[in-house]
């Protein structure tokens, strides 16, 4: 197909994620050609430097053949195997066996899924069967915070908390609620201690209003990613898993983003020694070389299932591509990527100078905050930095930074809110942060 053709039948045919309709087929699409380490090539030749991961999920970089080689042998083995009923593959056995391993001790059992949103969706229905079958079923009131993000599924969506993904779409349901999100800087907190302990007392009013026997759980990101990088203290994390073991809630950590070296250790939790009661994953699962997430589940919440259920009856819950054997087999090879492959020592060993880059323009006259925790980070902008007034929303500024910056051949995301964000592979080198940051001065000082 001619370029032409190509962006007339995407225009026709293709409904993109997360986008006007009207809006898109009007701008047409960008389509990426190939890549290859931590560059994209797009159909007009454009070499592009990708700073977001593709989306937050292509940790190790692109091209790698080793996990070109393990797809490809999975597949002439065997392509699929039903993870439904009493049936298995050795990289899906092997692959839960080994996110036992490296995950928060809690987490003893895994299932998987194609994606984040159907790992929340099963997370929810896992939570209900627990209380369910474990004869407490009025819990069922959900907590989450605003700014979050637990994909689009449709109870999912209800738990996310961003303006686009309810308009229109009757969620959140009256079980789901939120709380404020620990964000610093558009909050007037003393310091860390009281952010936190407000956090704490948010969910605490919550629970008490709802009533504790009514509350099932408590689902937050570790770092809120697409409600715009916000990177609470640390100790943020434990203390609101103390807070849901006082109230009696289940505690539920979504590291879609956060996990697997995204910010430094392999799991978000793991720096705070958290254990949670479950666990969502996906993106660097398989650093989106194929579609896999999981949910990882506490030994008491399993025992709770499968001793409170008839053990004659099926449990009704399952995808069709349930632990894909090809997408297990690429995860396997991720995860010996990301140790003995020194992915994860190289994001630690680079996340100081993706720090320092990113406060370094805290200098520009745009730029009222950089936030970042590993290789997560994020700009926000400012039209006067004394008051933290934003832009005009109507300006789109993050998104004409981002416009602009294609054109300097680098790719980030731009999110309302007047926030940029970045999330670089964790196979990084400096000269590519440096050309990360070079490129990203100058797009600035053009939209200045
Ligand atoms: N949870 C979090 C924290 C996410 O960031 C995302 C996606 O960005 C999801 C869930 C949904 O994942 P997916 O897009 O794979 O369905």
């Amino acid at each position: 197909m001619s370029i032409p053709s190509l962006i007339e039948a995407d225009r026709r045919h293709l409904i993109h994620p997360v986008v006007s309709y009207r809006a898109h087929e009007a701008r047409g699409v960008t389509v990426l050609e190939s890549a290859q380490g931590v560059f994209l090539r797009d159909i007009d030749g454009n070499a592009l430097l990708d700073a977001f991961s593709g989306l937050w999920c292509v940790n190790t970089g692109y091209g790698h053949q080793s996990i070109v080689d393990a797809a490809a042998k999975q597949m002439a083995r065997l392509p699929y195997a039903t993870g439904y009923f009493h049936f298995g593959s050795e990289p899906a056995i092997q692959l839960a066996a080994k996110l036992v391993e490296l995950s928060p001790a809690s987490l003893q059992h895994v299932y998987f899924t194609l994606g984040g949103s159907d790992a929340v969706d099963s997370a929810l229905r896992f939570i209900t069967h627990y209380y369910n079958a474990t004869g407490r079923p009025s819990k069922k009131h959900i907590i989450a915070l605003q700014r979050g993000y637990h994909g689009s599924s449709a109870i999912g969506a209800g738990l996310t908390a961003l303006p686009a993904f309810h308009r229109n779409f009757d969620v959140p349901l009256p079980t789901q609620h939120h709380i404020p999100s620990p964000y610093a800087y558009r909050n007037d907190y003393a310091d860390d201690d009281a952010l936190i302990a407000a956090s704490v007392a948010a969910l605490e009013a919550k629970v008490e209003a709802l009533g504790a026997d009514n509350v099932a759980a408590f689902f937050c990101e570790p770092i809120q990613g697409s409600g715009g990088v916000i990177v609470p203290p640390v100790g943020w994390l434990k203390a609101m898993r103390e807070a849901c073991r006082k109230l009696g809630i289940l505690f539920v950590a979504d590291e879609v983003i956060t996990g697997f070296g995204r910010t430094g250790p392999l799991f978000a939790c793991e720096a705070e020694g958290v254990e949670p009661d479950l666990m969502t994953v996906a993106k660097g699962l398989t650093a989106g070389y194929a579609p896999m997430g999981a949910v990882l589940m506490s030994d008491a919440v399993y025992q709770g299932i499968a001793d409170g259920s008839d053990v004659s009856a099926a449990i009704g819950h399952g995808h069709t591509y349930s632990a894909h054997p090809v997408s297990a087999a690429i995860g396997l090879e991720v995860m010996r990527l990301y140790h003995e492959g020194g992915l994860l020592a190289n994001g630690i060993a680079r996340a100081p100078r993706f720090a320092q880059g990113l406060d370094a323009l805290l200098a520009h006259p745009l730029v009222g905050d950089s936030r970042h925790r590993g290789l997560l980070g994020a700009l926000e902008l400012v039209s006067d930095k004394d008051t933290r007034q934003g832009f005009d929303a109507s300006l789109k500024l993050p998104d004409r930074i981002a416009a602009a910056a294609y054109g300097n051949g680098l790719v980030f995301r731009a999110f309302g809110d007047n926030i940029l964000g970045f999330a670089p592979a964790l196979c990084y080198t400096e000269s590519e942060f440096d050309m990360l940051f070079e490129r990203l001065e100058k797009t600035l000082d053009e939209v200045l």
